[in-house]
């Protein structure tokens, strides 16, 4: 979105009193459970921290906004509360969700959400924001469908964005026989079970000198100075741009796998006990959680499947033609040959298909179908391979489950991405 000088004040009021609401509402929430463990009912909420505190001389600029913003932020928390308890139930899959925080006027991200009575789309293509006007927008695409609800986001480099839910039907693809394994590694992007081999674009460490220099300038000015602000503006941007071109680039992939296979499968990777090694700027670099979650997302879309291997299973230990454990292989030994058969192996592709029969064993298993031959996979062994692939860094943890197939299903209404 591109708001004029005019709209980006508006924006900001909008911002700052939306914070203040939720902040407010969040208080009174704390407060009612320490007291008496209650819930303070969203309408109860809405009216002492929007309307009647409108009427006092402490909070009367929150009459100078859109009410509407004001009730979404109120909603908002809401959600995050239930998220929270979902969670701590089990009701809601992935990583554990904590408590509602309080919002700051210094958070690099500020947000505020408009529902259906709050924005229009103009036909001239502008997007109409309650008590903000009309404000110019580059759509990045056309509207699937009325969307219910937009957010308004101001990111760390400067920009605007305008992010709307959109109710979609699944938008099924012809269905197709081929299946594919996928190995993800730090030296070679993925292995694929066909033998494909997609390269590491490590875009972080192409574009580091740049943001070293960035980051050099931003030190050198002075604390609290204009220029300090716009050095680090300019810290964001070439953030911003690295981050763009990798989600551009991982968009590209899994739009690519999912319209070629009818199932992926994957392993589960200890992304977030890798990211604690040494190796943390790569895997963050890698993005293999996104690749993930993109692929799920665009599989429940399409219907597709994606499935998830265990993190146990020894993949790159078994010989993918005879299925004999030949023992632990350091991350140096990149081919190998089969002591049993003599089939000589290349490491990542023997991996992507043991991935393969192991994820295609899990399906059959789930549909109740007979599993085929050539699963020889030892389930649930110790995992004993070090270096930079796998189980480096793993505390021995189990994962936590997510979903029925321990796949993070895609909620309905999730906001749809600037994509
Ligand atoms: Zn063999």
């Amino acid at each position: 979105m591109y708001p004029t000088v005019g709209q980006r004040q508006s924006l900001a009021r909008t911002f700052g009193c939306a914070r203040v609401v939720y902040n407010d509402a969040l208080t009174m929430r704390k407060a009612a459970w320490k007291t008496d463990r209650s819930r303070i009912p969203t309408g109860v909420l809405a009216k002492s921290v929007i309307t009647d505190v409108k009427k006092t001389d402490a909070r009367s600029w929150l009459g100078s906004v859109s009410v509407d913003a004001l009730q979404s932020s109120i909603r908002d928390l809401d959600t995050a509360y239930r998220n929270f308890f979902d969670s701590l139930s089990g009701k809601r899959a992935g990583r554990p969700v904590s408590l509602p925080r309080f919002k700051s006027r210094k958070d690099k991200r500020q947000s505020l959400r408009f529902s259906r009575n709050g924005f229009r789309i103009r036909g001239n293509g502008k997007l109409n924001l309650a008590r903000i006007g009309d404000v110019r927008v580059k759509w990045s695409r056309a509207l699937p469908a009325d969307p219910s609800s937009v957010t308004i986001v101001l990111d760390p480099s400067g920009r605007y964005f305008a992010s709307f839910v959109v109710d979609i039907e699944p938008d099924h693809l012809a269905e197709l026989d081929t299946e594919v394994g996928i190995d993800l590694g730090l030296t070679t992007y993925a292995v694929m079970s066909d033998g494909t081999v997609v390269d590491n674009p490590r875009f972080l460490r192409k574009a580091e000198k740049k943001l070293k220099a960035a980051q050099r300038a931003l030190s050198r000015r002075a604390k609290g100075s204009r220029n300090r602000a716009k050095a680090r503006r300019k810290v964001a941007r070439a953030h911003a741009r690295v981050a763009d071109t990798r989600l551009d680039w991982l968009h590209k992939q899994t739009t690519g796998l999912i319209r070629e296979n009818q199932a992926i499968y994957l392993e589960d990777l200890t992304v977030r006990g890798l990211a604690r090694t040494r190796l943390a700027k790569s895997v963050h670099d890698a993005g293999w959680s996104t690749f993930r979650r993109l692929l799920t997302e665009k599989a429940a879309r399409y219907g597709r499947h994606v499935g998830i291997v265990g993190r146990y299973e020894p993949t790159s230990q078994v010989c993918s033609t005879c299925g004999v454990l030949d023992g632990p292989k350091p991350l140096s030994i990149r081919t190998w040959t089969c002591g049993a058969c003599g089939t000589s192996h290349d490491r990542d592709l023997n991996a992507a298909r043991n991935i393969l029969a192991a994820g295609r064993a899990d399906r059959l298993n789930a549909c109740g179908g007979p599993v085929g031959p050539g699963v020889a996979i030892p389930r649930r062994a110790r995992p004993v391979e070090t270096g930079t692939h796998r189980n480096a860094g793993c505390t021995g943890r189990k994962p936590r489950v997510a979903g029925a197939a321990g796949i993070p299903v895609l909620q309905r209404g999730e906001d749809v991405t600037r994509r």
